[in-house]
């Protein structure tokens, strides 16, 4: 007998995404997507753009990670030299400490 075991979660209805820098899930609001659209990987904004997305949090350390491998490989391919220089220009325009930082200031 095969006892199969429900794993959904199931909070409000707060659309949950997990960051592919540090692997914890957040609601959507938390997170900024990077889309890959065509041949290129670039940060949506809006979340509307069409194509393969990942998120991650708004926090430096998770996008230094993210674009070490975890970014590319989560939307299935490679990071052009482009696509790195436009991923971190966005970047250096983060904290480096989203929450804490905030109470420090
Ligand atoms: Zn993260």
């Amino acid at each position: 007998m095969k006892v199969k075991k429900k794993t959904t979660q199931r909070v409000k209805h707060v659309p949950q995404r997990t960051c592919v820098g540090c692997r914890e899930i957040l609601s959507k609001r938390q997170m900024i997507r990077v889309v890959r659209t065509g041949e290129r990987v670039r940060v949506d904004l809006t979340g509307k753009l069409a194509g393969r997305g990942a998120y991650l949090h708004d926090r430096l350390s998770c996008w230094v990670r993210g674009l070490k491998g975890a970014l590319a490989h989560a939307l299935k391919t490679e990071l052009s030299h482009e696509d790195r220089a436009r991923l971190e220009e966005f970047m250096n325009t983060l904290p480096a400490e989203a929450e804490d930082e905030k109470q420090a200031l």
